[in-house]
């Protein structure tokens, strides 16, 4: 079997490395003609997508370019704490990491070359169909490539997403923007790998310190109208230092001196998630990560999700007699899943917005919703998920993960 993989994220080269385990060849068509740079600021691999990444024995390089962090501190504005997230599974052996996000993505495409992956740079996919005993895909190069299924890991604006169903909707937009930056020299009250987040008068605020002594910040933003895109990445990053400065003046914490001491301030970016994406498959085409469900990037999960799919899926096409079933049961267990976890990142991200009278009921209720919400049995389920790879995949999809 050979499968055409669409698109050299994350869930791209870990789907090509699983389906080699699974003993299935694949190539790589990525659209960007060079590297990662560029592709955001960081981000949390939670404890749930090392242990995905470990079950294809590819957790190594990943895991080195981060640093453990291993819980989140959630304040108000005036510094009030709201209580803590643990952001790991219930073994604590596996403590989630923060990597810049290119990071992650060099460490899986270059794991996946290592073990003799091909990965096509300058491949845009533009068009697909299912042919009598496999798929056909086109390429805006005007070339063209037959295999026997194709994966869409294409990402948020996914192209194989619409090409599977014309219907499909398009990602919502949250009314945020986000950016980050790194800082030197500011002093702050947390530990190294101690993330703290601050619900702000008018914003929402992160950091943590590296062990390198610097201070890795983001910033969410509300922003009612949805930008054209690309249409924040020209932005002077001076603009925004003047304008972040301002919109943490308020609040008690270092984000306005953080913000204000920055070497570095990333592009911003509109905020979108994907809730419900009816089908994910039709014949031999099949959507997995965030071209199938992005929870918001609140969730710290959508790079584990994707790497958890890439698994699962490289499983079941192992396990199962035909592609189309193996489809099939591969849904029928992801689905529930990753919609959950959507659905809990949307609540968080309406927090971020409130109004005046939202954030005073919000100061009082999260004290007594937060324990529950993150580190309950919802909690668990999302940081401890456990893909035993020796576990065969059944046709109901009932034997998957734990
Ligand atoms: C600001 C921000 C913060 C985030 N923070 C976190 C976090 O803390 N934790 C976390 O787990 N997740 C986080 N995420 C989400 C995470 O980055 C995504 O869930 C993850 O990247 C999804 O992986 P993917 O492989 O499905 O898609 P992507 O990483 O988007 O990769 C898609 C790839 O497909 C390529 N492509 C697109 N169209 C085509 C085409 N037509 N043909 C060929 N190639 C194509 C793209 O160039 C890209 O390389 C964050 C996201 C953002 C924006």
């Amino acid at each position: 079997m050979k499968a055409l993989i669409i698109g050299s994220g994350i869930a791209g080269p870990c789907a090509a490395m699983a389906l080699q385990q699974a003993g299935i060849d694949s190539v790589v068509y990525e659209a960007r003609s060079t590297g990662a740079d560029g592709v955001g600021v960081f981000l949390t691999l939670a404890s749930n997508g090392i242990d995905a990444l470990r079950s294809i024995g590819a957790e190594g390089p990943a895991v080195s370019a981060g640093f453990p962090t291993p819980a989140i501190d959630m304040v108000s504005t005036t510094g009030k704490a709201l209580g803590q997230v643990r952001t790991s599974g219930p073994d604590g052996d596996t403590v989630s990491r923060t990597l810049k996000r290119a990071d992650l993505y060099s460490a899986v495409r270059d794991e996946a070359q290592r073990r003799g992956v091909r990965i096509e740079q300058g491949k845009r996919l533009v068009d697909a169909q299912n042919t009598k005993d496999g798929v056909r895909a086109v390429f805006a190069d005007g070339s063209e490539e037959v295999g026997d299924l194709l994966i869409g890991c294409d990402g948020l604006h996914s192209t194989v997403r619409g090409l599977i169903d014309p219907a499909a909707g398009a990602p919502g937009y949250s009314g945020l923007i986000g950016l980050g930056g790194y800082t030197s020299g500011v002093p702050v009250n947390t530990q190294v790998g101690s993330y703290q987040m601050m619900f702000g008068k008018r914003a929402f605020f992160g950091f943590v310190p590296s062990p390198d002594g610097q201070v890795w910040w983001f910033a969410n933003l509300p922003h009612p109208k949805e930008p054209d895109r690309g249409a924040l990445a020209g932005v002077d990053p001076e603009v925004w230092r003047h304008r972040l400065t301002s919109f943490f003046a308020d609040d008690t914490g270092p984000a306005a001196e953080l913000i204000r001491a920055s070497r570095e301030i990333t592009p911003a970016s509109p905020m979108h998630a994907l809730r419900t994406v009816p089908a994910w498959h039709r014949g031999r085409m099949i959507i997995i990560g965030d071209a199938a469900h992005a929870p918001s990037p609140t969730s710290g999960q959508g790079a584990s999700l994707s790497i958890e799919d890439a698994v699962e899926l490289a499983k079941a096409l192992r396990d199962l007699p035909n592609v189309e079933g193996a489809f099939t049961a591969y849904e029928s267990l992801r689905r529930p899943r990753v919609e959950r976890i959507v659905k809990q990142a949307a609540r968080i991200n309406n927090n971020k917005a409130a109004g005046p009278v939202g954030r005073i009921i919000r100061d009082l209720m999260m004290p007594v919703f937060l324990p529950r919400l993150a580190n309950g049995e919802q909690s668990r389920q999302t940081y401890g998920y456990h893909i035993d790879w020796s576990t065969p995949t059944s046709a109901d999809g009932a034997t998957f993960g734990s």
